[in-house]
């Protein structure tokens, strides 16, 4: 990773740009559809979110997992107005994946300077931890603790699901066992467990590259395990490593290694297939449709019309005179009395029911 920090530009016709530096992977979605506006993954990217307006000023509301309202714009000459999400997506080169207690923390925790909670007994972490490895002959990739795979996880148990959507973006799995053979495991047995878990979610995880990495071997007691999981690694035409993450013994050999493989491998898409929807914002909105849904009731939509409906607060005496002020000057009022509309009639938009007075 050349350069973490990528930019967004809000500009503003008559003003400076705002301009803000997000991280890279950073995804900006429209809050009220979800729909992409952009996707922040490329080195030096830069996007414009939104245009100024007419002499006003571009305004742009954040909000984040919880919604903040937006001021509400009552100057009707002021530019437009999006509310957007950024949300950071995992780019995660490596996946660490294993039983609670394999030692995934605590290989995170030696390998970057994150520092998730490393704990001695099976909890997971209830959070992806990721971070960046910087290799001693300067190669860097990104490498995430997800929570543990726990039995049932493909059906939805527990943390199971939200972390196999994100180990599925990663373009290689280290599986981590432990081999000390002091928790009265079985690392074959573990190893087949864990698989299972990704098979039964999907094909794509179980076929992605694995390495298999035996965690511990400082506080080994003795060989048994370590070789009955190199058999199974050899089996399965996998590269194993045998590593304790407590002592570093083995781990630099094994980053650099990985930083190696990587360099073989695609980069993920990050993505889900449906979720593919970026779209830029159009210089004109403002078309709209009606459309007659009873006898006396029309549904009225359009991109800048259900943006503004969005905004509106109803209650508030000048946001709804701004909001009637506005639908006359988009027109709707005219189409709407062509389209033979009466006194008392209903006009639908989005989910709002407003009755029709001349
Ligand atoms: P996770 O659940 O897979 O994230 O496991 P943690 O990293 O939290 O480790 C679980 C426990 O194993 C902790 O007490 C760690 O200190 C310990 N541990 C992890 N790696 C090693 C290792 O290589 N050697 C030894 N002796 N202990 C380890
Ligand atoms: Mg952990």
């Amino acid at each position: 990773m050349e350069n973490q920090v990528l930019e967004i530009v809000v500009s503003e016709k008559n003003g400076k740009d705002l301009v803000l530096k997000v991280p890279k992977g950073t995804v900006i979605k429209d809050f009220e559809t979800g729909r992409i506006i952009c996707d922040l993954s490329e080195d030096g990217q830069k996007e414009l979110v939104l245009r100024g307006g007419r002499g006003g000023k571009g305004n742009v509301h954040f909000a984040t997992s919880t919604r903040q309202v937006p001021d509400f714009a009552i100057d009707g000459e002021k530019g437009k107005e999006i509310e957007v999400v950024l949300e950071l997506k995992s780019i995660a080169d490596v996946g660490l994946v294993g039983f609670p207690n394999a030692g995934k923390s605590t290989l995170l925790s030696v390998v970057t300077s994150a520092t998730p909670k490393i704990a001695d007994y099976p909890f997971t972490t209830l959070d992806p931890n990721l971070g960046v490895v910087k290799t001693k002959s300067g190669e860097s990739f990104i490498i995430a603790d997800i929570p543990g795979i726990i039995e049932g996880a493909s059906e939805g148990v527990g943390l199971g699901l939200k972390f196999l959507r994100h180990v599925e973006r990663t373009r290689l799995l280290f599986h981590m066992i432990d081999v000390s053979g002091l928790n009265g495991r079985d690392a074959v047995q573990d190893f087949e467990q864990i698989n299972n878990e990704l098979e039964k979610y999907s094909d794509k995880l179980i076929n992605k590259k694995q390495i298999v990495v035996a965690n511990k071997i400082d506080i080994m007691q003795d060989r048994k395990q370590l070789e009955n999981l190199k058999k199974k690694a050899e089996e399965k035409k996998l590269e194993f490593f045998e590593i304790s993450g407590a002592t570093r013994y083995g781990v630099d050999e094994l980053m650099e290694h990985v930083a190696k493989v990587l360099k073989t491998l695609p980069k993920e898409d990050i993505f889900d297939n449906d979720e593919k929807m970026v779209y830029t914002l159009d210089d004109d909105n403002t078309g709209f449709t009606i459309e007659k849904t009873g006898e006396h009731e029309y549904y009225v939509s359009g991109p800048d019309i259900e943006n503004l409906m969005r905004r509106v607060n109803i209650a508030d005496h000048e946001s709804f005179a701004y909001m009637q002020k506005m639908l006359k000057k988009l027109g709707v009022e005219d189409a709407l009395r062509e389209k033979g509309v009466c006194e008392g009639d209903t006009i639908r938009i989005l989910d709002w029911h407003f009755e029709y007075y001349m």
